[in-house]
């Protein structure tokens, strides 16, 4: 994809269950912003293509996708969101879920992505998110939910690979959230600091 420009971003951080997929598709209905799941994306690969299968071998595990696969599937996927006219590099904001979710990955995207806010949804207990999960298992049948062992896995991935990523960012613009409350309790808190970068994106353009 030929980009003069990085597409602005807000980034949706945090543990798996932790709300990241409900509040993106929140603030996805709002005008100017599109959502981006990127569990979501692999979700609907082809099951017989090879990216298909290595990523559901990952995502079955419980660990994460390659970077350098992670990024090459998300990027195909924006060049054709772009090139079909659902996403509007001049004018979109991207709402990302799920990505980046390494170091690595973020190193990887910087030169695409203008990072204008880090949404960190961080819970000051852990139980209640993973009790989340059990019951999302159930609602959306999601084998990588329903494994309490591949749960614990996933969290202890998020902690030695995942949570660096908010380092990896200008203290500026992270945003520490309190997950626990209301799906409007959470949004109002989210749109507390989606707001302002939003503002401040427009002001400097
Ligand atoms: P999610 O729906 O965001 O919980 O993602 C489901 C699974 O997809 C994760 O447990 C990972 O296996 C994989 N995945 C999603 N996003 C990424 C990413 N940025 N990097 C690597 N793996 C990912």
């Amino acid at each position: 994809m030929q980009r003069s420009q990085q597409i602005p971003s807000i980034l949706l951080f945090g543990m798996p269950g932790v709300g990241k997929g409900t509040q993106g598709a929140l603030l996805g209905t709002m005008q100017g912003q599109v959502h981006i799941s990127t569990g979501d994306i692999f979700r609907r690969l082809d099951p017989d293509s090879e990216d298909g299968q290595v990523v559901a071998h990952h995502i079955d595990h419980g660990e994460l996708v390659p970077d350098e696969i992670t990024v090459r599937i998300w990027m195909h996927w924006l060049d054709q969101e772009v090139t079909q006219g659902r996403i509007l590099p001049g004018s979109d904001i991207l709402i990302l879920d799920g990505i980046p979710r390494s170091v690595r990955q973020c190193e990887l995207m910087q030169d695409i992505i203008e990072v204008l806010a880090v949404l960190h949804l961080d819970p000051t207990d852990d139980e209640p998110i993973i009790e989340r999960l059990r019951r999302r298992a159930d609602t959306e049948g999601r084998a990588d939910d329903a494994d309490e062992e591949i749960i614990r896995r996933r969290m202890q991935i998020y902690r030695d690979k995942t949570s660096p990523v908010v380092n990896f960012y200008a203290d500026e613009i992270v945003h520490h959230i309190d997950p626990i409350g209301t799906q409007m309790e959470i949004k109002k808190r989210i749109l507390e600091h989606v707001i302002p970068a939003r503002r401040r994106f427009e002001q400097a353009g």
